[in-house]
């Protein structure tokens, strides 16, 4: 096993020892397809449809409103895809926000080539969307919304469910990305509002690519895959019967530690937050610190290049992480800071620490500890190269 700091919880999470231990019961015990009619497939069906009934009560929904996906980016298509085709001809525009996933960006953006049209909504300096911006951007044409609820790099929580009903108020469909809120926050689609919610299992805590998505019952989506006839028409594919198990399991687990889990992690943040910020000067919080997940916290390090402090952490064992991206051998800061109005040199700068229910006191203490020291020489390395560049363009050659 990797030893070390693992604080990337919001890329994905160390399955967990239940969620584990169920999906090998599944494959040891219960491996038939669950479409096939003789006892192994019925094993494995009443398997299948049990996980569901779980996952279903984890978010107030009813078991057919549930959909298996491969994992939150597959949800996430398949909601705004699946319901841009099937209201193609009440309209042609979607609405959406700048900061989301490139799983939802993405999807706008191949759906923009199909003649679609896409809002993609700004967010204020705390990364939070403007409820009226939001309502003036839904138009006759509009068929619908997709507005994550939890940003994945700065945690910030978007009022989904007054957005919800505005959207319901003038008869476009809502869809949210829950992937990182799922096991973090409260959670139940009816109170939310939504039409659908996307959800990945290894966010919190489950196996990876396995996902769903609850689709309100009487919401028209067309499926985007075309093969047989599992789960409801809507997702063709053998059934990850095991994984699906899995992650009911782990949802179920986060939900009933929910309330302990999210005040410890909040305790845990708050102190990594305040033991930074207290001994490295030059740090900025990014994000909404009020509306905000429990786990998250992005700084920026002013004069600290993200992928410098990145990299000298993960030598000494802590693992954290830039919303940069990394596109033809050049860092991209992170298109969700620079939405937030964020300069790009600070963007630059950031890194994000996301926290899961194993982080304990003293790993927070040791990177408080070993943190101010790597800034401080990033700081001096990034210095002596402005004064050499600044030399040369002075025609004074490198001494
Ligand atoms: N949506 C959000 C907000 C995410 O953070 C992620 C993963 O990082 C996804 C969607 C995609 O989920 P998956 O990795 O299961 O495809």
């Amino acid at each position: 096993m990797t030893e070390g700091i693992y604080l990337d919880n919001s890329a994905t999470t160390p399955i967990r020892e239940e969620a584990l231990e169920a999906m090998a019961a599944v494959y040891r015990d219960c491996f038939g397809n669950s479409s096939s009619v003789h006892s192994f497939g019925q094993a494995a069906r009443k398997a299948l449809e049990d996980a569901r009934e779980e996952f279903a009560a984890c978010i107030g929904a009813q078991a057919e409103e549930i959909v298996f996906t491969s994992g939150g980016t597959e949800s996430d298509n398949l909601a705004i895809r699946g319901a841009a085709l099937a209201a193609r001809d009440r309209g042609d525009h979607i609405v959406t926000c700048a900061t989301e996933h490139h799983a939802v960006l993405h999807c706008c953006r191949a759906l923009e080539r199909e003649g679609f049209r896409v809002t993609y909504l700004p967010v204020d300096q705390e990364g939070l969307v403007d409820l009226e911006g939001f309502r003036e951007a839904l138009g006759e044409r509009t068929i619908l919304a997709s507005i994550m609820l939890a940003n994945n790099e700065t945690g910030v929580l978007q009022p989904v469910r007054e957005m919800s009903r505005i959207a319901r108020e003038r008869g476009v469909l809502f869809h949210c990305d829950a992937v990182q809120a799922a096991g973090k926050v409260d959670l139940d689609a009816r109170d939310l509002g939504v039409d659908m919610l996307a959800f990945s299992g290894h966010k919190f805590c489950g196996p990876k690519g396995v996902g769903a998505l609850y689709v309100r019952k009487g919401t028209e989506i067309v499926p985007i895959m075309q093969g047989g006839h599992h789960e409801y028409g809507l997702r063709p594919g053998t059934v990850n019967v095991p994984a699906i198990v899995a992650m009911a399991r782990a949802l179920r687990l986060a939900t009933l530690e929910l309330e302990e889990t999210s005040a410890r992690l909040r305790e845990l943040r708050e102190r990594l937050a305040a033991g930074i910020t207290g001994r490295i000067g030059g740090v900025r919080r990014n994000g909404s610190a009020k509306h905000t997940l429990p786990n998250v916290l992005n700084l920026s390090f002013e004069g600290a290049e993200g992928e410098a402090l990145l990299l000298a952490l993960d030598m000494a064992g802590v693992a954290v992480s830039t919303g940069s991206a990394c596109t033809s051998g050049e860092v991209e800061p992170s298109h969700v800071l620079l939405a937030m109005g964020i300069p790009p040199r600070v963007a630059q700068c950031s890194l994000r620490f996301s926290l899961g229910r194993h982080n304990r006191v003293e790993e927070i203490d040791h990177v408080v500890d070993i943190l101010p020291t790597m800034v401080e020489r990033i700081r001096e390395v990034a210095e002596v190269r402005v004064r050499a560049g600044a030399r040369l363009e002075r025609g004074e050659g490198a001494t």
